[in-house]
């Protein structure tokens, strides 16, 4: 892409523009962690509720960025560098996208929306397409606001077909996203229900959604008059039960491993074997094949790419790999996009100093060969990759001038020579185009396979913290609760998003934690709760700063900080309020005062108290005293010592039922994790953490057979039992067995039978089409954490610092 000053100038309208200065930019950023290039990027600074992007321009400078679009300038930034001041910089990228987008006036364009569905449809049309087309299509789920200027960013002349998904979250948003897109062609893929989408009717959703398609000479959709009266443009339909459908099945017959299909489509018979049998697969197949039809595609051809298709990984996925490597899974597409995704990722992932790359042909890139790689070998050099392996004949040819390259014509030469122990501490990105396997190269490098995995999503933590916030004034600080590993979420991975995420502090209990998040590189503050005196010389060796709880603790404390002769070393003092587990009370503050009066060893940080009762509004006089307590002693404390040290008292339900006394910080912990403390509170956050894992195997059982230890469960009638690798070693209650728990298996309740044991369970399956091998939700959307900890007449909190660390936790985010 190119974007030059004056297409700027016509798109945008700003107050500052030197007319005199012609700029090319062949890059629009929006995220400061991403890699810039230099003069050549332009910088949108984006502002949301908590977030504000200005903040990063100081650092993006000195990375060689001078262009930015701002709504201010910080003073730091005055004069070093280009600003075009817009009222708004979201809306300003929009509008950029748009006239962008303008310039392509015979691109065919399809635009794809609907509640599910919507990038696997997105990247099967593009595998299903490729063939005949050159596709520009969004990556990952760029499908919001702002993901869809930046997927119109992608396009370029030599492009003939645009395949962009369009998500709404809010009213509105949908007439704007039509304008970028400028769709011919539009795609319904599916009509969820309306509530878990912040619409109160599904017709006020149907008629907001449909709003993409106002321009579109054509409509492809599953048959249904409700949503086609509210669509304009005329419609091209499939259908399970209306033979009046463009495209109607007349026969569905599942078995073992795919789908047959007999299509009606007007007088021709077609015979379909699709690779899948679940449902949701069914209906994004019959929206692809409805979608090809009416592009004209044979009916051979159709035949013969849909029994290709394959399931997609949307995600990136940070795995654990072999002799201590981190593995970055993108093993299944490879266009340049989305190559400079992975690159970023493969950037913040920080853990090794050490960059690999595994890398395939590259394809679609709507760029000639040459280019291609040059661009990507510039991509390559800035983001300093130690060793580059190229697997295809063309990468290999382009990139062999490079000092540190390796390369191999086939995936197969490469899987020959492998050799476990030339991969070792440090992080490799294996990506490649789908053709060349690279899914045998990742379960090479991939530590042991455990079957059972706690998938964490980075981008719901981003949006709970964002939710707390927005009960807060936007100068609060936020320090977030990480301790014991993370309440179960993983340490490192989570800090380092949170450190992203410029939060204020880290809390965790014990010394050990703080350590190894500063030998992972987490270098914001931390502070520990539980300090042992033992462990005061490697706290201040690793910069962590303790709480302090009382006399003795503090007198031990100074000592070493004398014997390691540091000065205003920063401590924490926590006053017991109410909660009577640790803090100063209000006969130990005149002698705490003179203590550290005496001493320039240590600096009073911050002052602080918890709450016993903050979820219980029954108990909201005590949480009045409490703070009522707390303000009298920190008021002593500060005016005696002549200090304004930070001060915060809230946890997660503080902060929601009590956000006046917010002070200047706030604890925030469970709420981080997708739990709240009520029902309400709890339908304003995303769910973060995903407990999955396999069927290992199927039997028949016959009456009068019993399941398990103990034989506690009966079998009456013949049954289909399944066995689950995870057991109460993993953390799963003894006591969520026996028909009290279930497991969801193909969006289906799989109730748990007999009792649990160590390392294993069993559920029943009778009424569930499916295999081994087959996913198994143990917690997630259903059940819930939440709902478990109901059943079990216990909290949340112990359910997610149960599972064991023997659970593989995989981090990821869309974008
Ligand atoms: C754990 C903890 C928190 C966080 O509590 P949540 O209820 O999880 O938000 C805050 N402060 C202290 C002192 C804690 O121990």
């Amino acid at each position: 892409m190119t974007i030059n000053s004056t297409l700027l100038a016509k798109a945008i309208h700003c107050s500052f523009m030197n007319e005199n200065i012609f700029l090319e930019f062949d890059h629009v950023s929006i995220d400061s962690r991403s890699l810039q290039n230099g003069s050549h990027t332009l910088f949108f600074c984006l502002k949301g509720h908590n977030h504000d992007a200005h903040q990063y321009i100081e650092s993006l400078i000195q990375k060689g960025v001078a262009n930015f679009v701002v709504e201010y300038i910080p003073d730091v930034v005055k004069n070093k560098a280009h600003f075009y001041i817009v009222e708004n910089t979201t809306v300003a990228l929009q509008e950029l996208a748009q006239h962008y987008k303008s310039e392509f006036k015979s691109l065919q364009t399809i635009a794809i929306t609907g509640s599910n569905g919507k990038t696997i449809v997105k990247e099967w049309l593009n595998f299903l397409l490729s063939p005949d087309y050159a596709i520009v299509r969004s990556p990952k789920s760029y499908n919001s606001q702002v993901g869809v200027p930046l997927s119109v960013f992608g396009i370029n002349e030599k492009h003939n077909l645009g395949i962009f998904e369009a998500g709404i979250s809010q009213h509105h948003e949908m007439a704007l996203l039509e304008k970028i897109i400028q769709p011919s062609i539009g795609v319904f893929t599916h009509l969820g229900d309306a509530h878990n989408e912040g619409f109160t009717s599904i017709e006020e959703k149907v008629k907001e959604k449909t709003k993409l398609f106002n321009r579109c000479k054509i409509v492809i959709l599953e048959k249904n008059d409700f949503v086609e009266k509210h669509i304009s443009a005329p419609t091209f339909t499939w259908s399970f039960d209306n033979p009046s459908a463009n495209v109607f099945v007349v026969s569905k017959v599942k078995n073992n491993q795919q789908t047959n299909l007999k299509l009606q489509v007007s007088n021709h018979k077609i015979e379909i074997n699709l690779p899948f049998t679940d449902d949701i697969s069914i209906e994004n197949a019959m929206t692809c094949i409805a979608t090809l039809v009416y592009l004209k595609v044979d009916f051979y051809v159709i035949q013969k790419r849909i029994a290709e298709l394959y399931a997609v990984e949307i995600r990136l996925q940070a795995k654990k790999g072999i002799n201590n490597c981190l593995l970055i899974d993108d093993s299944f597409s490879s266009d340049y996009q989305s190559l400079k995704i992975a690159l970023d990722f493969l950037d913040q992932q920080k853990v090794h100093s050490k960059k690999s790359i595994i890398l395939s042909d590259i394809f679609q890139s709507g760029l000639d060969v040459d280019q291609l790689y040059h661009n990507v070998t510039k991509a390559l050099e800035s983001n300093k990759i130690n060793r580059i392996i190229t697997i295809g004949e063309t990468i290999s040819k382009h990139l062999e001038h490079l000092p540190n390259v390796i390369s191999f014509s086939t995936t197969q030469a490469f899987l020959q020579q492998f050799n476990t122990q030339s991969f070792q501490n440090e992080t490799i990105l294996v990506k490649g185009a789908r053709s060349f396997h690279f899914d045998e190269i990742v379960v090479l490098l991939e530590e042991k396979k455990h079957e059972t995995i706690l998938e964490i999503n980075l981008d719901a933590i981003t949006y709970n913290l964002n939710f707390y916030k927005s009960k807060l004034k936007p100068e609060t600080k936020v320090m977030v609760m990480v301790k014991a590993f993370g309440y179960g979420n993983g340490g490192y991975e989570l800090a380092k998003h949170l450190e992203f995420l410029k939060t204020s502090y880290l809390g965790v209990a014990f010394a050990d934690e703080g350590v190894e998040l500063r030998k992972a590189g987490i270098t914001m503050p931390i502070m520990i709760m539980n300090p042992e005196t033992s462990s005061f010389n490697t706290m201040i060796a690793y910069q962590l700063e303790p709480e302090i709880y009382s006399l003795n603790a503090l007198k031990s404390f100074i000592k070493i900080s004398k014997e390691k002769n540091v000065s205003a070393y920063p401590i924490h003092l926590k006053l017991d309020t109410g909660m009577h587990r640790q803090g100063f009370e209000a006969h130990d503050i005149p002698e705490l005062i003179t203590i550290l009066r005496q001493s320039n060893f240590v600096k009073v940080t911050s002052i602080f108290s918890h709450l016993a009762a903050s979820d219980e509004l029954n108990f909201k006089d005590f949480t009045l005293l409490q703070i009522n307590r707390y303000q009298q002693m920190a008021e002593e404390i500060k005016s005696k010592l002549g200090i304004q040290p930070i001060e915060h008292l809230l946890n997660t339900s503080g902060i929601f039922n009590f956000s006046e006394y917010q002070f200047n910080m706030v604890r925030l912990g469970i709420g981080l994790y997708g739990v709240g403390n009520s029902k309400e509170e709890n339908q304003l956050l995303q769910q973060v953490s995903t407990l999955k894992s396999i069927i290992l195997q199927i039997r028949e059982v016959t009456p009068k057979e019993s399941i398990g230890y103990g034989r506690k469960f009966m079998v009456n009638e013949p049954i289909r039992v399944a066995t689950v690798p995870i057991g109460y070693a993993d953390g799963i209650r003894r006591a969520w067995g026996n028909e009290k728990g279930y497991v969801t298996i193909h969006n289906q309740k799989a109730r748990i039978l007999g009792n649990i044991c160590m390392d294993m369970l069993m559920v029943d399956v009778t009424h569930i089409p499916c295999q081994e091998q087959d996913e198994v939700i143990i917690f997630g959307h259903s059940p819930t954490v939440i709902e478990m900890a109901q059943t079990l007449q216990t909290i949340p909190y112990e359910i997610l610092t149960s599972i064991s660390q023997r659970v593989k936790r995989i981090f990821y985010k869309n974008g």
